[in-house]
């Protein structure tokens, strides 16, 4: 039963690390509503969440071009949004981690955004600190590949890599980046990350969950789904195309890169599920 720790009573807890107020959920949103579904506590802790006073031109013309006026509060929003999603997945309430998003630390057009990280930028030590005490104690920790090369998601990667066992992170791919670049590599060296197999999770039984909880994010669908009306065929295509990769028996996968106790948790979660009767 994996629900249950060998040692004693607690239940078991699973930490998904997103760099963004969406990521964790556009991209493994299924596995987590699978763990919290299976007993485990569930929680995302998002990196980059900061309000920031005054912003620069760049950083301000990101939430401008979202239809929203100045003097919103648009991080606010965000967090209020995130909330909103782990709610409909049923996970424990989000840690919103008050770090500044890359507009906010001298990345100032679309092009730099997508640069390695600039010398004068000590935001991963920052992250380092704050993620080895909350990782430490967790039974899985999932964290992004960084497929797309945003710098804010190469740091998180860096940082869970430096932080928690190699052994028991599961890395996502990066959506909605992998859809625009479905053959893409993770930029993350593989000895970055230790020993990784991929595993691919039968996620049919909350698509629909997935999809609810990626509509909760109102002010990124527009920019990242091309609006809230295609943000269900957009999840289905890439989980489709996850179970297609993995030559599964199912129809909607997601596909993670899983160090050695991950694979084993995440194989065992995926089987009970979409087996409930335990008849495989
Ligand atoms: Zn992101």
């Amino acid at each position: 039963m994996t629900a249950v720790k060998q040692a004693g009573t607690e239940l078991p807890t699973a930490i998904a690390v997103s760099p963004h107020l969406d990521d964790a959920v556009f991209s493994a949103g299924g596995v987590l509503a699978l763990l919290a579904r299976a007993g485990w506590q569930v929680r995302v802790l998002t990196c980059f969440t900061a309000s920031v006073a005054d912003p620069r031109p760049f950083a301000l013309s990101t939430q401008l071009d979202k239809g929203l006026p100045a003097d919103v509060d648009y991080m606010a929003l965000r967090r209020a949004e995130d909330r909103a999603a782990q709610r409909r997945l049923g996970l424990l309430p989000p840690v919103h981690l008050p770090l500044p998003e890359a507009p906010h630390r001298g990345y100032d057009s679309p092009a730099a955004l997508f640069q390695p990280p600039r010398p004068d930028d000590t935001v991963g030590t920052r992250l380092r600190r704050q993620l080895r005490r909350r990782l430490v104690s967790a039974d899985l920790v999932l964290a992004p590949q960084a497929i797309g090369d945003h710098v804010d998601h190469l740091l998180t990667a860096r940082a869970v890599a430096a932080t928690a066992p190699h052994a028991r992170i599961a890395w996502w791919r990066d959506t909605p980046y992998v859809i625009r670049a479905p053959s893409a590599r993770a930029p993350v060296p593989p000895d970055g990350r230790g020993a990784t197999r991929e595993v691919t999770v039968d996620i049919g039984a909350v698509l629909a969950d997935k999809t609810a909880a990626a509509q909760c994010y109102p002010t990124q669908l527009g920019f990242q789904f091309g609006g809230v009306e295609r943000v269900g065929e957009t999840l289905s295509a890439t989980a489709r195309a996850a179970a297609l990769g993995a030559a599964a028996s199912y129809a909607f996968g997601e596909a993670l890169e899983a160090g050695h106790t991950a694979h084993r948790i995440l194989g065992a979660v995926g089987a009970a599920l979409s087996d409930p009767a335990g008849t495989a």
